[in-house]
């Protein structure tokens, strides 16, 4: 299992779990883009905090 780089604390547990189907296939494993927070990647935990992030940067340039 690929490492949460983030590690937010806010419900991570630092690992980032593999999407499967309802079948147990594992269909993507490779987390989210960290992006502007961390140059990796991250779990969805972690990723609600990145989105959080961008939303503030969109709104930061757009008031430029
Ligand atoms: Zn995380």
């Amino acid at each position: 299992m690929k490492e949460c780089e983030l590690k937010t604390g806010y419900g991570c547990t630092y690992f980032i779990h593999p999407k499967k189907t309802d079948d147990g296939v594992v269909y993507w494993e490779n987390g989210n883009d960290g992006y502007p927070l961390v140059d990796g990647r991250v779990c969805d935990a972690c990723n609600v905090e990145v989105l959080k992030a961008r939303i503030s940067q969109l709104n930061r340039s757009a008031a430029e």
